[in-house]
C-alpha cells in the first residue's frame, strides 16, 4: 500500500469526524478522488479541503474507518504507528491488572474503536494471542502487528494465530493468509479465570475461542451460587456454571443448542470438578426447553447471542427477548434471581430495561432490579463512539 487515495466529504458532515467519531458513513462522501479498493489507505478531507484523518476504505455502509486523526507518513501505516497503538493498548491492561497475573490471564488485548484501532480484535490466552481482523484494511498489516506484538510480549507470547475467515467479507476471507498462524503453532491452551480453569480451543471455538467479555459478571454470579439450583442457559463453554460450581451451587444444569459448545463445557467442568454429581448438561433449544420446564429454579441464566445485527431488525430482536425473559422469569422461584443478557448494539441499555421489564410484567411476577451490567474494562467505550457499548446485564430478584 504505497498510495493514499483522497476523499473529500459532502458539505457539514465533517463535524462527526471533528467530534474523533472514527467512522465515515458511505453517504457523507461527496467525492473519491481516484480508485479505492478495499482496503484502500485513504485521507478524508472536508467539503472546505481541510484534512480531517486517515483511515481505512471498504465499499459498504460504513465506508471509512478512522485509524489516525493526524496524517500518517507518506503511503502507509508503518511500524512505529503499529507499535505506538499496541502498545497503548497493553499499558491500559496493565493497569487493569491483567498483563502479569496468574489468577486472570485470559483478556482482550485490543477491542477495536474502543483502543483507537477500528476493525481489529486482539484476544490474549495465557501466552497465545488470537488476532481477528472486521475490516478488510486491517489484514493487509498482519505482519508489522506480528512483529509488534512480539516486541511488546517477548519471552511471554507463544503464540499469535489470526482467525479472520469468518469475519472478513468472503471474497477477502479466501485469501490465504485470513487463517492461520502468524506465529508458534499451539492450538488450544488452559487458562485463569479468577483462578478458574479453562481450555480454550481458538482454532475450532466460536468467535475467538472464548467470551472473554463476561469475566466479571460470571465473578458477579459467585456471590449468589452457594447452595442453589441453576439453569445455565446458552452456555457455550460453560463460563457461568463453572464460577457457579465453585460457589457451592447446590446443582447446575448448562443449555446449549450446539453439541460442539456443550463438549467444551463438559470438558471445563471435568477440568475444575473431576467426577462432579452436581451438573447436567443439556443440548437444546433454551426458549423450548424452559417452556417445558415445571420445576422452579433458583437462579436462571440468560446469554443469548446477538438478536439484533442491525437497526431493522431491532424491533423482532425485542419481542424475542420479551419472549425469552418472560418464560424465564415465570419459572424462577420466590426469591430467585434473573440474570439477563443482550450482546446486541442496536439495543441499549433502556430499552433492554423496559423489554425485561415488559417481560416480568407478562409473568405477572414483581421484579426489583439489583445490578446493571456491562462489558469489562478491558473491553473499553471509546468516549466518542458510544456505539461500543454493546453488551448489557441485568440481575432481577423476582419475588
Ligand atoms: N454464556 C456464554 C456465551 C454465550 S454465546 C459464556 O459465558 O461463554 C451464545 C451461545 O448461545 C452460543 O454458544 C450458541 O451456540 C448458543 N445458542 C444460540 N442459539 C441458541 C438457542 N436457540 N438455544 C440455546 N443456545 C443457543
Amino acid at each position: 500500500m504505497t498510495t493514499i487515495i483522497k476523499i473529500t466529504l459532502k458539505n457539514g458532515k465533517d463535524e462527526a469526524i471533528r467530534r474523533f467519531h472514527p467512522w465515515v458513513f458511505s453517504g457523507a462522501i461527496k467525492k473519491i478522488h481516484g480508485k479505492a479498493t478495499d482496503g484502500q489507505l485513504v485521507e478524508v478531507f472536508s467539503d472546505q479541503d481541510q484534512y480531517l484523518a486517515t483511515g481505512l476504505y471498504q465499499d459498504a455502509s460504513i465506508a471509512v474507518r478512522i485509524m489516525a486523526f493526524a496524517p500518517q507518513r507518506p503511503g502507509v501505516l508503518d511500524k512505529a504507528y503499529w507499535m505506538d497503538k499496541l502498545s497503548r493498548a497493553y499499558h491500559a491492561r496493565k493497569i487493569l491488572d491483567l498483563t502479569n497475573n496468574p489468577y486472570t490471564n485470559v483478556y482482550r488485548l485490543v477491542h477495536g474503536e474502543g483502543d483507537h484501532l477500528p476493525g481489529l480484535i486482539i484476544d490474549h490466552y495465557n501466552g497465545h494471542l488470537v488476532i481477528q481482523a472486521h475490516a478488510v484494511g486491517i489484514h493487509l498489516y498482519w505482519d508489522v502487528i506480528a512483529d509488534c506484538l512480539k516486541e511488546i510480549y517477548k519471552d511471554n507470547l507463544i503464540s499469535i494465530y489470526n482467525k479472520s475467515k469468518e469475519t472478513l467479507p468472503s471474497v477477502f476471507a479466501a485469501e490465504a493468509n485470513s487463517e492461520g498462524f502468524l506465529y508458534g503453532n499451539a492450538t488450544s491452551t488452559l487458562v485463569q479465570e479468577y483462578g478458574h480453569t479453562f481450555e480454550i480451543d481458538f482454532v475450532n471455538g466460536q468467535k475467538t475461542g472464548f467470551f472473554v467479555d463476561q469475566r466479571e459478571n460470571r465473578n458477579l454470579l459467585s456471590k449468589y451460587a452457594r447452595g442453589k439450583k441453576i439453569l445455565n442457559t446458552f452456555c457455550y463453554s460453560g463460563g457461568f456454571s463453572v464460577f457457579a460450581l465453585k460457589a457451592g451451587a447446590a446443582f447446575v444444569e448448562s443449555l446449549d443448542s450446539s453439541r460442539k459448545a456443550i463438549q467444551l463445557t463438559e470438558k471445563n467442568v471435568e477440568l475444575n470438578f473431576p467426577g462432579t454429581q452436581n451438573h447436567q448438561v443439556i443440548v437444546a433449544d433454551a426458549i423450548q426447553y424452559i417452556r417445558q420446564q415445571g420445576p422452579e429454579r433458583d437462579i436462571i441464566i440468560l446469554d443469548p447471542p446477538a438478536f439484533a445485527k442491525h437497526h431493522n431488525v431491532r424491533h423482532n430482536a425485542v419481542q424475542g427477548y420479551k419472549r425469552l425473559n418472560a418464560e424465564a422469569i415465570a419459572r424462577i422461584a420466590p426469591g430467585g434471581l434473573l440474570f439477563t443478557f443482550s450482546c446486541s448494539q442496536v439495543v441499549p441499555m433502556g430499552l433492554f430495561k423496559a423489554t425485561v421489564t415488559a417481560a416480568a410484567i407478562e409473568a405477572g411476577r414483581q421484579a426489583r432490579i439489583l445490578h446493571q451490567m456491562t462489558q469489562p474494562p478491558d473491553h473499553p467505550i471509546n468516549a466518542f463512539h458510544p456505539e461500543g457499548e454493546y453488551l448489557k446485564g441485568l440481575v432481577l430478584y423476582i419475588e
